[in-house]
């Protein structure tokens, strides 16, 4: 299964992801993931990306479509993966399609702008790790410490109400046309933003999977 999710910030992307991952057994591959972690060890590639991510503006498309590339390549998604955050513009999408990189299905998952502010405040991810939780829907089992790996959990820098705005900005404009590109292919499929497990019965529902 190679799958793309669709989505704007805090529709749950990251957290759909996470389970999918676990259930379908295929890596997920978050662009924002591989660029948070590029960024704590100072590569030349975190260091070119931490002003845009900063401001809340989309990463060049060579920088993403390098980081992809190479992701892709590796042993363990020959058998599928889900991308997440990826792509996020037309010229991304297309520098797949070019590259031979063919998709099985991509699921939008649609939210009111209003849930996005509400969530953005209760969202926290694992330093070390790069989990993601909400105070509100998706606790830690222990308060402000990774389930997964037992690493901090901190608010993204990006979070703060006006970085959101201007995320929220550069989605419809760059981002939101790419529904439109999948429509045509016929791999388009829609679901709306619920809770984390109606979220995921509703992704594996209209992917066809029993899980
Ligand atoms: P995310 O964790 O997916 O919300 O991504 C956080 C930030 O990383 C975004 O606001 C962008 O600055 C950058 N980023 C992640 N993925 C991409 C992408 N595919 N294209 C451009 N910028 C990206």
């Amino acid at each position: 299964m190679k799958l793309i999710l669709l989505g704007a910030p805090g529709a749950g992307k990251g957290t759909q992801a996470e389970i999918l991952c676990k259930k379908l057994g295929i890596p997920t591959i978050s662009t924002g993931n591989i660029l948070r972690a590029a960024i704590k060890d100072g590569t030349p590639t975190g260091m070119k990306a931490k002003s845009f991510i900063d401001a809340g503006q989309l990463v060049p498309d060579e920088v993403i479509i390098g980081i992809v590339s190479e992701r892709l390549a590796q042993a363990d998604c020959a058998g599928g993966y889900i991308l997440d955050g990826v792509p996020r513009t037309i010229a991304q999408a297309e520098a797949l399609e070019r590259s031979g990189i063919a998709f099985d299905a991509v699921v939008s998952i649609e939210i009111s702008e209003d849930e996005i502010l509400r969530r953005m405040g209760g969202r926290r991810v694992c330093e070390a790790c790069g989990s993601s939780y909400n105070v509100d829907a998706v606790p830690p089992r222990v308060p402000g410490i990774c389930d997964n790996c037992g690493g901090k959990l901190i608010q993204r820098r990006d979070d703060t109400p006006e970085t959101v705005r201007e995320r929220l900005r550069v989605y419809h404009s760059e981002t939101e046309p790419l529904a439109g590109y999948y429509a045509q292919r016929g791999l388009l499929r829609t679901v709306k933003s619920g809770t984390p497990e109606e979220t995921t019965r509703a992704i594996l529902d209209v992917l066809g999977v029993e899980a």
